[in-house]
């Protein structure tokens, strides 16, 4: 397998002397192609920041971020722009794709989301959890190499939840992408094959799925949080 992803020993600094943020202390690991990596830590650890740093949002302080060889911290402003929209961001690359094979992506993502019903709607006429799936529908219709969520079932009640991660995951198995999702919750966890837990702006540890079953998973993400004092208090849905 193929390494997508690579942090470099990165920090990222906020603000000036005498009034410092260390949102990333020193994060370093790799992300091979078609992983499905979780991403946890209590609130304030640097994970919107790191995610923001491999989008290219945000800028690093130090060390370097390589995306598919590229170094996007070496890369000049003006060609960020290029970048993202090739690799991360909705893109609008679908634009070379003819236009019946655009209709043959959508009716099968859109079947995959069940969101075939509400495609002719408007956006005031669908639920939060519809608008969501829909979100999801464009971010992977062109088939990026890597989707980056940040807390993707945050708005969700935890049947929305459920299918997004069934599709997530879906998309990972059937489609190759390799996720990078950030949530504070284990049940969302529970569905990658590995995460990494983030205590102010390092990694605590890593846990891997193996060929655990996904409640055993679980119950190890539950003892990982309590181990790190984030404790039960994380822990908001138990209906696996
Ligand atoms: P998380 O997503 O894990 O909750 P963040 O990455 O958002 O954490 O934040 C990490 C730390 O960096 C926090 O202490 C936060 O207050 C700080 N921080 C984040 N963004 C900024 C910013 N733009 N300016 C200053 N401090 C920031
Ligand atoms: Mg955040």
């Amino acid at each position: 397998m193929k390494e997508l992803l690579k942090l470099d020993h990165i920090q990222k600094y906020y603000g000036n002397e005498g009034n410092v943020t260390r949102a990333i202390r020193d994060i370093d690991f790799s992300v091979m192609e078609g992983e499905f990596l979780g991403i946890m830590g209590a609130s304030g650890s640097g994970k919107t920041t790191m995610l923001n740093c491999i989008s290219t949002i945000d800028t690093v302080s130090a060390g370097h971020i390589y995306l598919d060889g590229t170094d996007v911290t070496e890369i000049h402003p003006k060609e960020i722009a290029r970048f993202r929209r090739e690799n991360v961001s909705l893109a609008l690359t679908i634009n070379h794709v003819p236009a019946k094979e655009i209709k043959a992506r959508v009716q099968n993502i859109a079947q995959i989301l069940k969101i075939t019903d509400i495609l002719e709607k408007y956006p005031y006429q669908v639920s939060g959890g519809q608008k969501q799936r829909c979100a999801c529908a464009r971010a992977i219709i062109h088939r990026p190499k890597l989707i980056l969520a940040d807390e993707p079932t945050g708005a969700l009640d935890s049947h929305s939840a459920q299918m997004l991660l069934a599709t997530m995951q879906g998309m990972n198995e059937h489609l190759g992408a390799t996720l990078l999702v950030v949530t504070h919750d284990a049940m969302t966890a529970s569905y990658a094959e590995r995460i990494l837990f983030l205590r102010d702006g390092m990694i605590f540890t890593e846990l891997r799925k193996g060929n655990d079953s996904r409640k055993v998973f679980f119950e190890k993400i539950l003892n990982v949080l309590t181990m790190m004092g984030g404790g039960q208090t994380n822990v908001c849905k138990t209906d696996l």
